[in-house]
């Protein structure tokens, strides 16, 4: 007899026929604009450090002393011994960072998403989500056992039509959206969906992973984008990506923070996050409420590259942030595409099937503010050299 977990072997290599397996590089050296993977230097286009904080000196500086005052770890989940002086900092500093009453952390945006969603709805109630969504939300959705609604990506009227159509028959009503949709680059109609929630008693939340440090004023994320504050009931967040570290965060009313204390099922069977951890995210709320330097230069940096590969020819879809995905169809093209871009000195994800629809795979760069003019130059001629070759660009 086979041994039971034989079928992996099959799946992989099914995997891998179609070009769908992830082969996984590894960094030896900091996070930044350059790297050394798998022994040579090459341009970082793949990471969300989007402010070039993962490796800032005033984080690393704040974590080394929180360390030296509190150890590394935080010993226990938070509501038995695992809350310190600084997770609580932290949270008034988030909440007043994003405008909202209150907030509270979390290991990591995924475990936010996962802690928020069961605790705000249940069996009896019904979910719209955009079709979109991140892998997170999606399986928040599906522990909470509430009846879920895809919606067409950002499809307000479809959206309204199905309210209409499944609103009345459930208790609680949620819409949950991304706020930047991170393969697209696109962003959410926020507005539109706070006026369908009021219109329809429907809760609102965003997962703004993807906002967090790159919209809004200073970096404070989608909601003071659109100047919706006080109208989102539900504000998540990470600190993983822009913040430069890793942890997450729901922002919001005091009561919603309250009740996620007494029912968010990662805050209470999940420990705190790590000292070092928090001490960083809090020296990346000093610099981004010091001055907004970090969050120009990343738009700067993306208008440009942007408007490069454009004029070359490429398609970036339907990108409105940083995120600018280089559509090229089938995920060998594009697997190919990255191969050789790392070859040329350019490291730059291919993204296929199931991150991204099947006939939608593409390159995901991702600038940063930390990269220079000469870095994006040199990774446009990377791009126009290779697109040439392999005949994305033609003539
Ligand atoms: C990256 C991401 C997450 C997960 O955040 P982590 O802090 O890395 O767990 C959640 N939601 C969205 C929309 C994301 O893009």
């Amino acid at each position: 007899m086979s041994h039971p977990l034989s079928w992996i072997d099959e799946e992989l290599a099914a995997l891998k026929e179609a070009g769908l397996y992830t082969y996984i590089r590894t960094i030896e050296s900091p996070q930044g604009a350059w790297l050394t993977v798998d022994g040579k230097r090459v341009l970082n286009f793949c990471s969300n450090n989007y402010l070039g904080l993962a490796n800032h000196p005033r984080l690393v500086e704040a974590a080394r002393k929180a360390m030296e005052q509190y150890g590394v770890g935080p010993g226990a989940v938070r509501t038995i011994a695992g809350t310190m002086t600084l997770h609580v900092e932290l949270e008034r500093r988030l909440a007043e960072f994003k405008g909202v009453e209150a907030a509270i952390t979390f290991q990591s945006g995924f475990a936010a998403n996962l802690a928020t969603i069961p605790a705000i709805v249940g069996r009896e109630d019904v979910i719209f989500s955009d079709q979109l969504n991140h892998a997170s939300i999606i399986d928040g959705c599906r522990l909470s056992r509430a009846t879920i609604v895809a919606y067409p990506h950002n499809d307000v009227d479809a959206l309204e039509d199905l309210i209409k159509e499944h609103g009345s028959k459930y208790r609680r009503k949620l819409i949950v959206t991304d706020g930047v949709f991170s393969m697209d680059g696109d962003i959410a109609p926020l507005p539109r969906l706070a006026e369908l929630a009021k219109r329809y008693g429907c809760i609102l939340m965003v997962d703004d992973a993807h906002g967090e440090g790159v919209l809004g004023r200073g970096g404070r994320g989608i909601v003071d984008h659109f100047d919706l504050h006080g109208v989102v009931d539900i504000e998540v967040g990470t600190m993983s990506k822009a913040f430069g570290v890793m942890g997450g965060v729901v922002a919001g009313s005091r009561r919603l923070v309250e009740w996620l204390r007494q029912r968010g099922r990662p805050f209470l069977f999940s420990s705190a996050m790590t000292v070092p951890d928090v001490a960083a995210c809090l020296a990346a709320i000093d610099l981004l409420e010091e001055s907004t330097e970090l969050v120009d230069r990343l738009w700067d940096n993306a208008r440009y590259f942007k408007a490069k590969m454009q004029e070359l020819g490429f398609d970036t879809g339907q990108s409105e942030t940083p995120i600018t995905p280089i559509m090229l169809g089938e995920a060998p093209l594009a697997q190919e595409f990255s191969r050789r871009l790392f070859e040329e000195g350019v490291f730059a994800m291919a993204i296929g099937y199931p991150t991204v629809p099947k006939g939608a795979a593409r390159i995901r760069v991702m600038p940063s503010a930390a990269h220079t003019r000469e870095d994006l130059d040199f990774a446009i001629r990377a791009f126009e050299k290779v697109g040439r070759e392999l005949g994305v660009l033609v003539a």
